[in-house]
Order: C-alpha cells, then structure tokens, then sequence
C-alpha cells in the first residue's frame, strides 16, 4: 500500500491490476484473507448540507493483500459475490463498522450520534440470517437500530419480489434506515418506489459529474431536481454522491440535497479522520 497525504491509501490501479492478477488467483486466496485479517475498512464521511456537519460515514471495504498491495472493492467484492464468500465478509464489515460507530458515539454527545453506512450485496440479501446476524451484531455492540444505514443498490431491488423485500422491511420496523444505493442508474420505475423499505435516496454519481464547474448544464439541474423533489414528496431524504467541488455543493445544496458525500468533503480514510472531523464539526 502507497501512504499519501496523511494516512490514507491509494488503490492500486483496476486495469494494471486486471492484468497482473488473476482472478482465479483472487479468488482462492479470499477465504484464507478473510481468517488472516487482511481486509480493513476505510469511512467517508457523509455531510449535512444544511449546516456542513459529519452526519456519518460509509464504511468501504479494502483488502491489504501480501503481494498486490491495497485491493478496492471493484476488484475483489464480485469475486466474493460470485463464491458466497461474500456472506461471512459482509457480516465481517458490518461487525466491524457497528463497533467502530459505537467507538465513535462514546466521544460525541453533543450533536447527537454519528450513523454508519454499511453496504449489502445482493447476495447477503438473499441469506436467510440477514436480520438474525444484523440484530445480533447491534446488540452484541450495543447500537441502536436508528443509527445503522443499510445501503443496497437500486439494481439489486428491480423486480424484486416481496419474498427479497420481507427482510429489509423486518429491518426497517426495528429502525434501521434503508438506502437505495446508486439511484438512477437501475431505470426502475420510478412509481415502485412507493413499494420499497427505503428512507434514503443515494444519487448516483453521474448526476452530479456535469455540474463540477460552472457554468452548469441547465438540463443536469432539472433532472435533479425533479428527482429531489420526488423524493421528498414520498418523505425519503436525499444523499448525493462524488461531490468533488464546491460549486457542485453548491448547487446540490440549492437543489434541497440533504446530505452529500465526496472529496470536496473528504476522501475514504482511517477511522481517526472521521473522529477529528466531527469533533471538529464542520468541514
Ligand atoms: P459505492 O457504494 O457507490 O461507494 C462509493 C464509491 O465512490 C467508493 O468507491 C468511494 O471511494 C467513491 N467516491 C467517494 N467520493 C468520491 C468522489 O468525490 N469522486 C469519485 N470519483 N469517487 C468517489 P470504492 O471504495 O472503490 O467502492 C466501490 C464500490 O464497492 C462501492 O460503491 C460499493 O458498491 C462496493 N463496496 C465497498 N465496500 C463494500 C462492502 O463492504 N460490501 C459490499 N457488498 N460492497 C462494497
Ligand atoms: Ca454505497
Ligand atoms: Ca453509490
Ligand atoms: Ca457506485
């Protein structure tokens, strides 16, 4: 791993990667990575637009591997998904992240407690232990439901059946807030929303990407709009993503975003970052 600006690492690039590594390769030494401790967990922090504080962070998985160096997930969660090795590492990052929040909420009272993203994939939705693990592991920790935000793409829930929903809406009734994750991407139908257990929407990316410096495509900005404004006439809040300068923040901020995360904020980084920031409170 590359140490830069402070303590953060720099992934190793996909496509180098692509090459120098095999999957097949990747993906035998996944289980044997998971019992040695080599994947570790970076938190980005997510930021009230309204006023500028930590309101929380997503927790991103990476994998310290002896000979490549740091791994991101693009490179490593599908090999996961694709063997179900996926199961025991989520639940490993969720364990993980609960007990770092807690960390967290023991040195902040004041603004009230910090959440934690964590991500699920489509095939830990599919478990049938989803909701035992994940109450158990919030009670093990001691977190409240309500501090706890479970993130699943907008792909993983098209066409889902109640049978795939039953389990986030059990997680929903215990408080835990669901995130539909990379919104916009997925073409859903816009009026399933109204079917789904979500209380948040993530706009993806590539909304926001026109909008980095002015003058902005006036077309970008309806488009969001609109989808703000929908969102918040079904009651759901809205979380933008990759938002990498200010006049990006700026705008989103007009447009009634109510918490956005990217670079401009902060990048992915150690747990320490986060501390610093919110106790720091406004970045
Ligand atoms: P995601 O959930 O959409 O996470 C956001 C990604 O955008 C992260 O990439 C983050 O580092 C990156 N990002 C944040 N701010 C900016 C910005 O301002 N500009 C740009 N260009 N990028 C930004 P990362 O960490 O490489 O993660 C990629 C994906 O891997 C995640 O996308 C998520 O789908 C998946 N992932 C990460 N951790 C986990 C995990 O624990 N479990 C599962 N199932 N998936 C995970
Ligand atoms: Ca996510
Ligand atoms: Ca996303
Ligand atoms: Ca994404």
């Amino acid at each position: 791993a590359k140490a830069r600006g402070g303590n953060r690492f720099e992934l190793a690039d996909p496509e180098l990667d692509e090459r120098a590594i095999t999957r097949h390769g990747l993906t035998t030494a996944l289980p044997a990575a998971l019992e040695r401790g080599e994947f570790f967990i970076e938190y980005q922090p997510l930021v009230h637009m309204g006023d500028g504080r930590v309101h929380g962070a997503e927790a991103l998985v990476r994998w310290s591997h002896p000979q490549h160096g740091v791994l991101g997930p693009d490179q490593f969660i599908p090999l996961a998904e694709h063997t179900g090795l996926i199961v025991p590492l989520g639940r490993w990052v969720l364990q993980e992240a609960v007990r770092q929040a807690c960390d967290w909420q023991q040195h902040r009272t004041e603004s009230g407690p910090l959440r934690i993203n964590v991500n699920l994939s489509p095939a830990q939705l599919q478990h049938p232990g989803l909701v035992k693990d994940t109450v158990a592991v919030l009670e093990r920790a001691g977190l409240e439901p309500g501090a706890l935000c479970l993130e699943v793409t907008e792909s993983a829930l098209i066409g889902a059946d109640e049978g795939l929903l039953q389990p986030l809406r059990q997680l929903a009734a215990l408080g835990v807030d669901i995130a539909l994750d990379d919104f916009g991407t997925g073409y859903s139908n816009l009026a399933n929303l109204r079917r789904l257990p979500v209380s948040v929407l993530k706009l993806d990316r590539s909304f926001t990407k026109g909008m980095q410096q002015a003058p902005v495509d006036p077309v970008d900005l309806k488009i969001v709009e609109g989808i703000v404004s929908l969102a918040h006439s079904l009651e759901l809040a809205v979380t933008v993503e990759g938002v990498e300068t200010g006049v990006q923040a700026d705008r989103l901020r007009e447009l009634g975003c109510d918490t956005a995360q990217g670079w401009y904020y902060a990048r992915p980084g150690p747990p320490d970052q986060l501390h610093t920031l919110s106790l720091a409170d406004a970045i």
